[in-house]
């Protein structure tokens, strides 16, 4: 029997009307002749209301407790997929993590998967269930005890089932219809992708289009199970939503694919630091050890080369990390310097920066990419302030206030709206 992994999102399952619109795309995937593994969250607000019940109850909680109750909203909506499904004549059956198990490390509220093992559920496919609908974010420690995964964790788990079972894809039905050359509430002609490469949608993930738990999208490039984000509020056939797969299976794809953009940011610079070996690493190591989250960084090229005979030598480094994070980046710094650590004349930040990226996999087969993209910010006439390369993407710093002018003026140049 070929196999299919059907996941369902908070907002998909939010009520008992929507757990029925779920259950009836299931059943029609089972006429189709799949057997089907369905990954459900909790209904949406449920796993908010958990976590606030344990904090409210133990501010220093229990990890294990903790997981115990937050795991419990799958739980609910597994239980009720499957009658759902049972009223409909699909033979379906709920599975909680520990059931089928699915083993995960002990790191509570932050584990991950040791193994899925196929025989109670395929003994079950066997029997003649052609559903098994499984708690998603949940699993089972070597101790006997309930894991869960990290928040937007069931995303993972379908993809986990999928590699596991050697699902022909893996569908993550949302509320969205699929993933955006960009933001649609920043340019109106943002434009639904039919295709994705994995290492774009990395990007693009961790980027801030929170359609997909990173870690899945990871998860599916190391075991290269095809992905499909489509909305399951809408009639969907096989060509509907967006698919994410390997590179292989993108015939052509243009240079860039999208625009990203974090507007959160902030720019910190060492003005005036030695040029010399050791440096770079008290910096971001004081910055690591403080827990700060370092994205874009910038060394000056000083003025002369280093030279430990003549030493001397200074240079300035900057670097971008989420604003939020700009006190507790500033006091580990200050304090660095206070205790002899680190040396530098002036720290200079600046709260008022957004980040701006395009991405794609094209880029490694084109020329003039950064050109291109420059030369739209300078038509607009928006300063950059850092910038960053990879393969596959160019990241910008701009002031906040311009971060929209930016996106849609890079959405017009590398002509996303078309496809
Ligand atoms: N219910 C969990 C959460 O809200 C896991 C998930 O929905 O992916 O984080
Ligand atoms: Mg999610």
């Amino acid at each position: 029997m070929p196999l299919l992994v059907m996941k369902f999102g908070g907002t998909s399952v939010a009520d008992l009307d929507r757990i029925e619109n779920a259950a009836r795309k299931v059943k029609r995937e089972v006429e189709r002749g799949y057997d089907v593994i369905v990954i459900v969250s909790a209904m949406s607000g449920k796993t908010n209301e958990l976590v606030g019940w344990v904090e409210a109850t133990s501010p220093l909680y229990d990890a294990r407790e903790y997981d115990a109750v937050v795991a419990s909203g799958e739980n609910v909506t597994a239980g009720l997929m499957a009658l759902r499904l049972q009223e409909m004549d699909v033979p379906a059956r709920s599975w909680q993590g520990w059931q089928v198990p699915i083993n995960t490390t002990s790191a509570h509220g932050a584990a991950r998967f040791v193994s899925i093992p196929r025989d109670n559920i395929d003994q079950k496919f066997a029997e003649g269930f052609k559903v098994a609908v499984v708690a998603g974010f949940q699993g089972l420690s070597h101790e006997g005890r309930v894991t869960t995964l990290g928040r937007g964790g069931s995303d993972t788990t379908a993809v986990a089932f999928a590699a596991a079972f050697g699902a022909e894809r893996c569908d993550i039905y949302t509320d969205v219809d699929g993933v955006y050359t960009t933001d649609p509430r920043i340019s109106s002609k943002a434009r639904k992708l039919d295709r994705i490469a994995f290492e774009e949608m990395l990007e693009l993930a961790s980027l801030g289009a929170k359609v997909l738990q990173t870690r899945s999208v990871e998860l599916a490039m190391r075991y290269n199970v095809r992905l499909r984000v489509l909305s399951s509020f809408e009639d969907t056939d096989e060509n509907s939503g967006t698919l994410v797969s390997g590179e292989e299976e993108i015939m052509e794809s243009k240079v860039v694919s999208g625009v990203a953009y974090s507007r959160d940011e902030a720019k910190i610079t060492l003005f005036t630091i030695e040029d010399r070996p050791g440096v770079a690493s008290a910096i971001f190591g004081t910055l690591a050890d403080a827990g700060v989250n370092v994205d874009m960084i910038v060394q000056n090229i000083s003025e002369k080369d280093y030279d430990a005979a003549h030493p001397g030598a200074v240079t300035d480094m900057t670097f971008s990390c989420p604003v939020n994070q700009v006190p507790r980046a500033q006091k580990a710094i200050e304090d660095a310097m206070a205790a002899g650590k680190i040396q530098y004349d002036e720290l200079i930040i600046d709260t008022d920066v957004a980040k701006v990226s395009v991405v794609g996999i094209g880029m490694r087969s084109h020329a003039g990419v950064a050109a291109r993209m420059f030369a739209a910010l300078s038509a607009e006439n928006i300063n950059i302030k850092v910038i960053s390369t990879s393969e596959i993407k160019i990241s910008v710093l701009i002031d906040r206030k311009y971060m929209e002018l930016a996106v849609q003026a890079l959405h017009d140049a590398f002509e996303l709206e078309r496809a």
